[in-house]
């Protein structure tokens, strides 16, 4: 190298940095078992954490996993207009939430271990100004001293002369200058950027293989895109080739909003000397709407957001299974078959996701599950949790069920412990509100309207006879069926038939059904012309409270 080049490289990078074999002994390859992958996710901290990144991150976690590798979380925060402070942290606090449990990198919020690190992007330009003054020495890299305007007219003219744009080949207005160029554009105070020079040429067709989208032909990579910014960060590209070759990542698993990049990424990796991981580009989740499909949107969708679920008060192993069953469609028929086990014995395949078209987002499905994971657990495990949902997004709700928790967990075992068919009334936590809201004096509402129609209803009997004539034999002990064959009798002394088939062949004889009478009792005592069994409503309620209901009448 002339020493011309040197003192313009000195001057670029002037403090001491590793070279490129002491960073390759730094971060040694990895010993794992054969096969093992090494996955990661990267997100931008720039806002909103998407429901397809958990998708993604599920996956890699699943695959690193289950052969026995290692997964990790990396905040890629170059751009740093775009960065959103905080939400970083909020990345590593909804993967721990959701069980995603990442080996290295940013495990929880605050906290980085590996000893690949660091994991942060910002943090590693040292790394990167290694690369890129290595190859700006090998003549791979060189600075850009263009400005916006140059820039501008570079399109202009493209556009003009009918050019494909960019900054390529005899285009690439800073490729050829001479380092007396680069030399007095510093001494003039500019700041330069630096670019990749391409060897690529657009005519030139590669084939690259991706595990999902396959094998494809596309134009080789001939822009000398910019490597290094003129704040000393790398761009996405450079970084990411650079962190994955150094945190020995062996699958790469994204979006495939990068897949048109691959070209440009495979090229980076020939260039550094490295062998590429292997890519395998996700199609975006998408949604229904109006008889169409399209992509699960951050602006339009609220659903997108995967706080909307902590919101809403989804339980997170719902959201897992979903998310199992997004991606791979056998999951269900494993499920089924397995119906206790840890979603992690499930053995998540790569080549089985949804390609081309995207898994197609369905929330009612989501509910589905989720009422049913719901159904399945203890009234204490219900009880907990709706505490601890209701405390973050309920305050009114919470105080209610925790002043009498014995009481809330008794609310939760109606049709539960012990029953073959759970009740499956509750879907996410925001539900609870509602279906249990009439057992307590301070969210009980019956209008007087409900209660007129309920005793019209009624056909002529007296309510309050009927009533009491009812608590006289009512025992807190009865079965549904004692109870019911109780009320039967009582309902028939007040003109109504035991069962619908007596109501049927006499309906003159009759004021209406044993059950119409019921209903009357049911709209009393919960405001509600539907709820879980009345024998056991009663019950948990207790005495004192259904008496004071009573009262009403
Ligand atoms: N930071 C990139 C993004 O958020 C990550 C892409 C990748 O996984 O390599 O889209």
């Amino acid at each position: 190298m002339n020493t011309d080049k040197h003192n313009l490289i000195k001057r670029l990078f002037p403090t001491t940095l590793l070279t490129p074999d002491e960073l390759e002994q730094k971060y040694p390859e990895r010993t794992l078992p054969l096969n093992a992958m090494v996955t990661r996710v990267a997100p931008s901290p720039t806002g909103f954490v998407h429901f397809g990144s958990i998708y993604a991150s599920l996956i890699s976690e699943r695959l690193a996993h289950q052969s026995d590798g290692l997964f990790i979380l990396r905040i890629e925060d170059t751009d740093k207009k775009r960065e959103v402070a905080g939400t970083a942290d909020l990345f590593a606090e909804t993967l721990k939430r959701y069980g995603i449990i990442a080996d290295e990198g940013l495990i929880e919020p605050g906290k980085e271990v590996g000893n690949y690190g660091p994991y942060k992007q910002s943090e590693r330009a040292s790394i990167y100004h290694s690369y890129i003054k290595h190859l700006l020495e090998k003549g791979d890299a060189y600075p850009c001293f263009a400005t916006p305007e140059d820039l501008e007219a570079l399109r202009a003219r493209q556009e003009a002369m009918g050019e494909r744009s960019g900054y390529y080949g005899h285009f690439a207005l800073w490729r050829e200058k001479s380092i007396e160029e680069a030399m007095a554009a510093l001494d003039a105070g500019l700041q330069p950027v630096i670019r990749l020079k391409s060897p690529g040429n657009f005519q030139t067709k590669i084939m690259v293989d991706d595990i999902l989208i396959g094998k494809r032909e596309m134009p080789e990579n001939d822009q000398d895109i910019v490597i290094m910014k003129t704040d000393g960060l790398p761009t996405y590209h450079f970084a990411h080739a650079v962190d994955d070759h150094l945190m020995r990542t062996t699958h790469v698993i994204r979006g495939n909003e990068w897949f048109p990049s691959l070209p440009l990424h495979l090229q980076l990796f020939a260039v550094l000397g490295w062998t590429a991981p292997a890519y395998a580009h996700l199609a975006p989740i998408q949604k229904m709407e109006d008889g169409k499909k399209r992509k699960l949107s951050k602006r339009k969708d609220p659903e997108a957001n995967i706080e909307y679920y902590r919101q809403a008060g989804y339980l997170e192993e719902a959201i897992i299974e979903y998310l199992l069953n997004l991606a791979n469609s056998n999951f269900e028929d494993w499920r089924r078959a397995n119906p206790a086990a840890d979603y992690r014995d499930f053995p998540l395949s790569l080549k089985k996701l949804a390609n081309s078209n995207g898994p197609l987002f369905d929330l009612a499905k989501l509910n589905d599950i989720s009422k049913d994971i719901i159904s399945r657990l203890d009234a204490k495990t219900v009880t907990e949790r709706a505490l601890a949902w209701a405390k973050e997004h309920d305050v009114k709700l919470f105080e209610l069920m925790n002043k009498d928790r014995a009481y809330t967990e008794a609310i939760f075992n109606i049709e539960r412990s012990g029953v073959p068919k759970p009740r499956k009334d509750i879907g996410r936590f925001e539900e609870v509100r509602n279906e249990i809201s009439y057992f307590f004096e301070e969210t009980f509402v019956l209008s007087d309207e409900d209660l007129k129609t309920a005793i019209a209803d009624l056909n002529g009997a007296e309510p309050k006879a009927l009533v009491s004539d009812f608590m006289a034999v009512y025992d807190e002990k009865d079965s549904p069926e004692v109870w019911f064959e109780k009320f039967k009798e009582v309902a028939a002394r007040h003109g109504f038939a035991k069962s619908p088939s007596d109501y049927k062949t006499n309906p003159d004889k009759f004021r209406g059904q044993a059950g119409t009478a019921a209903k009357f009792l049911r709209v009393l005592l919960t405001g509600r012309t539907q709820t879980p069994n009345l024998c056991y409503v009663m019950q948990v309620m207790g005495k004192e409270r259904v008496m004071k209901r009573i009262e009403r009448i």
